[in-house]
């Protein structure tokens, strides 16, 4: 009988390594899965303002207001209030006492809780301007130090189900239950069947399917799209948000310019030098996310630019210097020749983070049996109709935590019989045909300028119509395309970013009403 896994856990970010160390800590026999080489190349490790975790002067009923603001209500209210109070602390308990994290602290020694956008306390732990690196570094040393199993360039294709996969008819008749993945070794091709009692899919965004992205190129959907050919539940896929502020560069890939610069006093221009978020909001440059997307892919649109500036140097706030407190920032623009304490920064809005994702409960529980879903793959509701800043890494932490205690309360092995029954991968040819590289890119390259086009920041019925006739089109081709290749990383996400797209288009079609970061002008 092949080995059969406690859990196996899709994704090397917060919500996936986090989970993983839960797990592992109480016992269980877990492996960690990544397609990438590095188990760093992830959202989680691009994170930059920080943290949002337990400040004295806070409570947890300004946090669950900000929350519920920023996401138009149309948040799980069980969802925020159970994060509200209990997220915060876990930060103290998880990252900085057993994981040791060292927040960057103030000329008092004292830890410096920074301010963002539509929140109405400073509440933001940050490591500088790169937390998320010190985040994903810290986990990944503890994982090492307690002997957790990483696979890299492992890249997981589709999850094996008793309905899909047994070889015992009778299991077609059951209840759906998850059993395991198959999975492409990315270094030498070859397929595996990985069984487990319980799956993890901890697989982060979707950014990737849009033109431009803060998101790392693997942010192709590929957990969603395999939940949904899964059969699992999905929700709120509408609901995209864009940040508004990446860096505009001709040789850099586009690269988050934090909102903590506008928190510390940063004034977005037009191409004049002319403040304009007045024009659009009360609340200017603090005003939500997706309404400063707006105004400026508006300010852009009016005066036919292709980017506009944050001006930072001449409106900065802060006591430490610019360099310190935005070092990354500073030195990623120094690297393309922008000085950002002598001139502003030229930006674009990009796609940044998925409101939506497979339906989980409190517990991380999908609709389908030993499936659960955490962090920005999945959608509890917390986040509503639009993500409040800074809440998302807080997400994957406390969703680890219940996940992991869900599995341990109730975990209950899959009978052994009915595993041995799982088919083996199946390539369908022996001579499969290897494609073009440049083909893959330039059928990925057209989906993500139809979502751009037409389901990105403003959205027209119309539109987006043109988009699923043309999303249709491509996936019957990439489809048949898949079918027909030798497998490798590319065609994998490939397919995923074409089944993730239609989902999300499906679902914009479906709401017909703005709200949020779903936005409909008619
Ligand atoms: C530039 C940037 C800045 C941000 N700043 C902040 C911030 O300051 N504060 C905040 O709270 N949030 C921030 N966010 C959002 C936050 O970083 C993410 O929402 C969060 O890190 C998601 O974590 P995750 O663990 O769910 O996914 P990720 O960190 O994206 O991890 C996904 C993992 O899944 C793996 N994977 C995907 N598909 C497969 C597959 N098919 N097979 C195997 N492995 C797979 C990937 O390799 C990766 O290891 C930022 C995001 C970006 C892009």
């Amino acid at each position: 009988m092949q080995k059969v896994y406690d859990v196996l856990v899709i994704g090397t970010g917060i919500a996936g390594l986090s989970c993983a160390i839960y797990l592992k800590e109480a016992g269980f026999d877990v492996a960690v899965i990544s397609k990438t080489a590095e188990a760093c190349e992830c959202n989680s490790f691009l994170a930059q303002g920080g943290i949002i975790a337990w400040n004295p002067e806070d409570d947890p009923k300004l946090l669950y207001k900000d929350i519920l603001e920023a996401g138009c209500y149309y948040n799980n209210t069980a969802a925020v209030k159970m994060l509200s109070e209990t997220g915060p602390k876990q930060v103290f308990d998880f990252l900085i006492d057993k994981i040791g994290i060292k927040f960057s602290t103030n000329d008092s020694g004292e830890l410096d809780y920074t301010e963002e956008a539509a929140h109405s306390k400073r509440r933001i732990l940050h490591y500088e301007d790169h937390t998320g690196d010190e985040i994903i570094r810290q986990l990944l040393a503890y994982a090492e130090k307690i002997g957790l199993k990483i696979l890299t360039s492992h890249t997981s294709i589709d999850l094996i189900t008793n309905n899909h996969h047994s070889a015992d008819k009778q299991e077609i008749y059951k209840k759906r239950e998850v059993m395991g993945i198959y999975v492409l070794n990315n270094l030498d091709g070859c397929v595996e069947k990985l069984l487990a009692h319980k799956v993890v899919l901890a697989t982060g965004g979707i950014g990737e399917i849009f033109q431009h992205t803060t998101n790392p190129s693997s942010a192709t959907g590929d957990g969603l799209s395999m939940a949904h050919r899964a059969g699992a539940d999905i929700i709120n896929a509408e609901f995209v948000q864009f940040h508004p502020t990446a860096l505009f560069h001709r040789d850099i890939k586009r690269f988050l310019i934090s909102e903590s610069l506008r928190g510390e006093g940063a004034k977005l221009l037009n191409r004049d030098g002319k403040e304009f978020m007045g024009r659009y909001s009360h609340l200017k440059e603090l005003a939500p996310r997706d309404v400063v997307a707006r105004a400026i892919y508006e300010e852009m649109s009016r005066t036919g630019a292709d980017f506009l500036l944050l001006d930072l140097a001449n409106y900065y706030k802060g006591s430490e210097p610019i360099e310190k407190r935005f070092s990354k920032i500073y030195n990623t623009c120094l690297s393309g020749g922008i000085d950002i304490t002598k001139e502003p920064i030229p930006i674009v809005p990009s796609a940044h983070f998925f409101c939506g994702g497979i339906k989980i409960d409190l517990n991380g529980r999908t609709s389908l049996k030993n499936l659960y879903a955490l962090g920005e793959v999945s959608c509890s509701g917390l986040h509503g109709a639009n993500r409040l800043a800074s809440t998302s890494l807080l997400e994957g932490l406390v969703w680890a935590k219940n996940v992991a205690e869900d599995i341990k309360e109730n975990f209950q092995e899959i009978r052994k019989s009915r595993l041995e029954n799982i088919a083996d991968w199946e390539t369908p040819k022996s001579n499969m045909e290897e494609f073009d590289p440049l083909i893959i890119g330039q059928d990925l390259q057209v989906i993500k300028l139809t979502m751009w086009n037409y389901a990105g920041i403003i959205r027209t019925n119309k539109g987006l119509e043109r988009a699923k006739a043309d999303l249709n089109y491509y996936s019957h081709r990439i489809i048949k395309f898949y079918k027909e290749a030798k497998l490798n990383r590319s065609i994998i996400e490939l397919r995923n970013a074409i089944i993730t797209a239609s989902i999300i288009v499906d679902q914009a079609i479906h709401n017909t009403k703005s709200l949020g970061c779903h936005y409909i002008k008619n």
